[in-house]
Formats: C-alpha cells, structure tokens, sequence
C-alpha cells in the first residue's frame, strides 16, 4: 500500500481544472454507477506495458503515442477510430525500421476526454461563457446550456470508451493489423505525388518483408507479423472519473486505474502538492507527466520522488514539450536533475504542445516544420547528453483534415477553413503523421 493514500485522498488536495458541479446529487449518482461498472482495461495489460516502457527507457524499445486532442461523443464510430489506428500501425512499422528495436504504440484513445484550458471563460462577439472542457465534462457548443458541467457526461465517456476498446482489441487481432498489409497501404503514400523521397524506405521494408516470407516467416506462422499490441492513454484530469474506475487488482492488491493503461498528468496540473499528482501517485498503471518550460528542476525532482518513489523501470515517461527553439533552454537542465536523483524514467517528445500559434486566417495551428524541429532539437540533446530519446507524443487523426499547416502537400492558412474538425487543438492528418514517421525514422538511423 501507498503511505497515506487511498484513490479519494487527492479530494483533500487543491485542485483545478476540474468542474464544479451544480448537482451535487446527480454527480454522487453517476459516481456510484461507474464505480460498479467493469474497469475498461485490466492490470496485467497495465503491468506489461510498463515492462515495453521500461524496454524503451533503456534503447531496447521505442514509444509512439498519438491521437486525438479531445475524443468527441459527436466524432465517435469505427471510421475514426479505425483510420487512427491505421496510421499509427503504418506509423510504427516506418518507425521500427527506422529504431530497430519494437515500437510500443499507444493511442491517445478510449478516454481522451477531458481538457485544461487556459482561461475558464471564453469570449465570442462580445458574448462570454464558461470555456470547453470536453466531452466528458460539458458541450462543445457555445451556448449557456451546453457549457454547464453535467455528470452524466461520465457515463457516455465511458461507454464510447468500452466500445472503442472493443473495436481496437478486435482490430488488433483479427488481421487488421497484418504487417503485410499495413505496409502496403503505405506503398501507395510513397508512390503518391511528392513523396519520392520516402520511397526507398518504404522499398527497403518490403525487401524485408519478402525475405521473411522466403525464410517462411508469413502471417500464418508468426503472431508477430499477424497481430500488434495496442494500449490506449489518456490525461487523468477528471479525477472523479478516474477514481470511480479505481480497481483494486487481484494479482498484486495494488490499485489500478481501470480507464485506460496509461495515464498521464497534464502540464497544468503538476503541482507536486495538487490532486492530480495525488491521484497518480497511488494506482501502479504507468504514468506519463508532461514537462513544459515552467517545470523546475526542484519540482522536477519532488516529482520523480513522489510517483515512482521505488524507481521502477516504465513506471514514469516524461514527455517533454517545450516548443521549437526552447528545447536546448529547458530540456539539458532537466535530464541532469533526472540524472541526479539517479531517477529511471523514458523521455519522450510531444512536439505538439509548445507549438501553436496563430495562422494569419485566425485558425488555432501548428506548422509542420516547427513540429519536426521540435523532435530534431530532442534528439539532439539526448545525444549531446549521452541519454535515450525513447519516443514520441503526438496530436494526429487518421482523415485528411486542414488543421496544422505543411507537410507534403503545404497545407495552408487559407486552407486551414477547409477540414477543421478538431474539438480542440489542431491535429496533423493522416499524411502529415506518415511522413512525420518517416522523418523521426531518418533521424533514428542516424
Ligand atoms: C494535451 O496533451 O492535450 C495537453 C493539454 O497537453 P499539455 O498538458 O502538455 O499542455
Ligand atoms: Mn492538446
């Protein structure tokens, strides 16, 4: 058992972003239901997931991470989630190449619902109302009604959650995920219009690939080249959520939390003292943390005490999201404060975060090219610094939507109005994410 903790002992911490909800009794209701409701994931799958983490903070695997900003109830069928996880696979086979060692892939999927938001109200025409703060929580529409928190939120949350787990597992092992055929899907992006210069990767892999078959490693023989494992994550920022699917595990009498393998604390809510590092503290599921440039090194350290106090291997990824151009002013000073506490945790690069600005067509976006320096300037001082750049985070969707700009075909500001579907911070497209796998992948070779 954690010291002092128990999975609502974060309510006597201060929190924020986190609604208040008007009905008191209404929430209590919802909270009981979810609590008797099955966990989404379970912790064995938490526990070997933690192992792969622990694999990638040594060099001997590699992270991808990527989804959506915020799930949607309005986005919510199989096409989204199928085409999600299409990239991702093509995204992973690219990137395996590339890092020689397996890649972990995890979606930012299944319980990616809740957001922190800069200001908790929003103006529009001179009309302010209570900000976003995603499906789970209140409406997208910007009306008083839809921005009140409502409960009942939770229960949809979860069910959208448990039906796309079940979509993922399925897909995962059915044959969707066949290597052959993930890889061909990404022989027709490399013969598309400009992409040539990804064509001899691509060539090389289906060399590969035709080898193994020769050697009489096929589909039909190996699980490996037939099937993935695929874990979902999400930002634990609802605590009430989080702490109604709290399970204890049989196996180890730990706690679990049972919305999603990983769960991460959001760079707002990583006050070492705050309910959200509370909560995290206690379930034995691996933990991501986010460390923007705000982040001390003495907050740092606290950090690492506090959620990975017996130093496990996978328990912590920190997932550094500074901006283009800013990695070198933050990033050196906290890998020597992990370095000093002796800390075990796997660095990985969320070059998403640090990254938006304004288009001059007043669209919220992110350009391609400060996206990929982002992840250069990463690599860069993990080198520099003899240390192990074990991954990547990133905002992507499978569709084709107009909501960061650049990449192959130089998506725009005009052509921002386009698609842009996002319920909340710009997402690179199906394109934009393959050649973005492509590059890390050139970058891993070396
Ligand atoms: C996010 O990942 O969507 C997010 C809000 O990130 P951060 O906490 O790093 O700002
Ligand atoms: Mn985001």
């Amino acid at each position: 058992m954690i010291q002092g903790w128990t999975k609502s002992s974060w309510r006597q911490k201060p929190r924020i972003q986190m609604p208040d909800y008007p009905d008191a009794d209404a929430l209590a209701q919802v909270e009981g239901r979810l609590s008797s409701y099955p966990p989404l994931v379970f912790a064995g799958e938490a526990r070997a997931l933690k192992r792969k983490l622990g694999a990638a903070a040594r060099g001997e695997a590699f992270l991808l991470q990527g989804g959506d900003c915020a799930e949607s109830f309005a986005e919510f069928n199989a096409d989204s989630i199928r085409d999600t996880f299409k990239v991702l696979l093509q995204m992973a086979i690219v990137l395996t190449y590339g890092a020689k060692v397996p890649v972990v892939k995890v979606g930012r999927m299944a319980g990616q619902f809740a957001k922190p938001r800069s200001s908790g109200m929003e103006t529009v025409g001179g009309v302010e109302l209570p900000s976003y703060r995603g499906d789970i929580i209140n409406g997208f529409d910007f009306t008083p009604e839809a921005r009140i928190p409502d409960p009942a939120r939770m229960l949809q949350a979860y069910t959208q959650a448990a039906a796309s787990l079940n979509l993922l597992r399925a897909f995962s092992t059915g044959g969707y995920a066949d290597m052959h055929r993930v890889h061909s899907w990404t022989l027709g992006f490399a013969d598309g219009d400009k992409a040539e210069r990804y064509r001899e990767m691509t060539s090389r892999i289906s060399d590969t690939l035709d080898f193994l078959t020769a050697a009489g490693i096929t589909s039909e023989t190996s699980r490996d080249l037939a099937t993935v494992d695929f874990y979902t994550s999400h930002e634990a920022l609802l605590l009430e959520y989080e702490e109604a699917l709290c399970r204890i595990d049989s196996t180890s009498g730990q706690n679990i939390a049972g919305s999603g393998h990983l769960v991460w604390i959001g760079d707002r809510t990583r006050q070492p003292d705050g309910a959200h590092v509370e909560f995290c503290r206690g379930v034995q599921n691996p933990i991501g943390l986010k460390c923007g440039p705000s982040l001390t090194a003495d907050d740092l350290k606290v950090l690492l005490a506090k959620l990975n106090p017996e130093n496990e291997a996978g328990r912590l990824t920190l997932i550094a999201r500074f901006g283009a151009g800013q990695v070198g002013d933050h990033l050196p000073r906290l890998v020597k404060a992990v370095q000093e506490e002796g800390a075990n945790v796997l660095w990985t690069c969320d070059p998403m975060h640090g990254n938006v600005i304004k288009s001059s067509t007043g669209y919220k976006t992110r350009p391609f090219e400060s996206i990929l320096r982002e992840v250069r300037e990463f690599f860069a001082v993990h080198n520099a610094e003899g240390t192990i750049p074990g991954g990547v985070h990133f905002e992507m969707t499978g569709k084709d939507v107009t909501e960061c700009t650049g990449g192959l075909h130089a998506v725009s500001d005009e052509d921002l109005s386009q698609r842009y579907h996002t319920a909340c911070d710009p997402r690179l497209n199906a394109s934009q994410s393959l050649e973005l796998a492509f590059l890390v992948a050139e970058e891993l070779v070396g």
